[in-house]
């Protein structure tokens, strides 16, 4: 990377102009709201996208209002088209805030507010650096187009929209995630088996909200009196974790409790789910069905006992969480979401597991199964904004692989960068999200060097 004074002099002009915009689209709670004319997503998602458009043009730029799904905004020439994705939209702000959650305060050296990290400020930031490329004259042999997405947390129905109408370019970057890059994302799949439960002394089991967190609690109703058996059966290492049992009319209502997670990262929590399935088998309730789950996926997140451990060099391992787990009228019903290494095949392990199980009564259902994202390291655009991403650090970072998926899945040659550095805690979603001032600068100057290396 060569370092260009005139781009670094147009950046710091501009950050004092790109922390009021960031400020004023914080104000705006863009929360998905019911759909009225132009406006898919709801009034408010309307009201940011048209202030958006007006800053974009305010800032020298011609924005395109893409039926109120998305806006979009281009600058440099030639054939090729580079995507950077980011979206307006943000998720509902929750309880637990110190500030109001969209007065976008200035405390410390942060701007408070919900959207400040996921996902306003890198789309702030990414403009910027566009602005800056203008005002430094940098020239550019290709064009940068920033999309800025209205529909990134409930369905990503916005890119399918762009894609239908506008058509996405092959590839780019999106600033919705971390540095130093998220080159590779697992293929995701859920798998929902049922079977029937022959103890009928289980009466019911209810665990888990979602197949993609670890159940943070799970509560089942046993025929009889088992609450000293249940609670000395009861073990786990982590003293955040307890049973509670009590007498409901002859039947033993066990209640566990867990630590939730997300289940791209099974091991951070601990399943209340699988506690359940432990203290039952060791009882011996539940019959086949319920001492297998236990037996073949109670004590790791790996796979192992389903026979579908493995890992490959680009992903890590394979990770599955035990999502969801119920007894109800004499069914039980398992829902595991799984997490797989780029080389996998998603179907493979869908009918692994079916066989595995199907032993013991349990038959699958149909499911989604979304297939992994990979740009090799050794691409071009992962080279580039590597190279620059390091310069400007002062580091030698490798990309690397997540089990979510992000925005960038939607290029079939994209990329997540930035714009949470490594050191930095991640707040998106939760109370008090906020961001580092000078981390946000910051930012922008990796972008603005980065869309020149990547327009050169
Ligand atoms: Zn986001």
């Amino acid at each position: 990377m060569r370092n260009n004074p005139k781009l670094d002099a147009a950046l710091e002009a501009l950050h004092g102009d790109m922390l009021e915009t960031l400020r004023r689209w914080i104000r705006i709670p863009s929360v998905r709201g019911g759909a009225a004319e132009n406006a898919p997503f709801g009034q408010e998602i309307r009201r940011m996208l048209d202030t958006a458009m007006e800053d974009i043009r305010r800032l020298g730029m011609n924005p395109r209002d893409i039926d109120g799904y998305c806006c979009d905004a281009e600058i440099g020439s030639g054939e090729e088209t580079i995507a950077v994705l980011a979206h307006l939209d943000v998720v509902p702000e929750g309880d637990g805030w110190q500030d109001e959650p969209y007065a976008a305060v200035v405390r410390d050296g942060r701007l408070f507010g919900r959207g400040t990290s996921d996902d306003k400020g890198p789309g702030v930031a990414a403009l910027f650096a566009m602005k800056a490329l203008l005002d430094a004259e940098v020239p550019m042999r290709k064009k940068i187009r920033l999309i800025l997405g209205c529909d990134e947390e409930c369905g990503m129905e916005d890119l399918a929209h762009y894609e239908k109408v506008v058509g996405l370019p092959d590839s780019g970057f999106s600033p919705d995630a971390s540095f130093p890059m998220i080159n590779t994302e697992k293929g995701i799949t859920a798998m929902t088996l049922n079977a029937g439960m022959e103890d009928s002394r289980l009466i019911s089991i209810e665990s888990g909200t979602r197949s993609n967190v670890v159940p943070g609690l799970a509560v089942a109703l046993v025929e009889g009196d088992y609450r000293e058996a249940a609670a000395e059966a009861f073990e786990c290492e982590n003293e955040a974790c307890e049973i509670e049992t009590s007498l409901e009319e002859g039947n033993t209502c066990i209640r566990i409790t867990g630590i939730p997670a997300h289940a791209s990262t099974p091991d951070k929590g601990v399943n209340a789910a699988k506690l359940l399935l432990m203290v039952l088998s060791k009882l011996g309730i539940g019959g086949a069905a319920v001492k297998a789950l236990y037996e073949m996926t109670g004590s790791e997140n790996e796979g192992r006992g389903l026979g579908i451990a493995g890992s490959d060099e680009v992903s890590g391992k394979l990770t599955i969480n035990l999502g969801l787990l119920s007894v109800r009228e004499g069914v039980l019903s398992v829902t595991y979401d799984c997490r797989y290494p780029v080389m996998f095949n998603g179907q493979t392990v869908r009918s692994m597991v079916a066989q595995v199980l199907r032993d013991y009564g349990f038959v699958m259902e149909p499911g989604r199964d979304s297939v992994p994202h990979h740009v090799p390291e050794k691409s071009g655009l992962v080279r580039q904004m590597m190279d620059v991403y390091n310069d400007i650090m002062g580091t030698e970072d490798h990309p690397y692989a997540i089990g979510g998926g992000t925005y960038a899945r939607h290029l079939k040659e994209g990329v997540a960068f930035g714009m949470l550095f490594p050191e930095e805690p991640g707040l998106e979603h939760q109370p008090n999200e906020s961001i580092d001032i000078a981390n946000f600068y910051k930012a922008a100057r990796i972008y603005a060097y980065a869309m020149a290396a990547l327009c050169e």
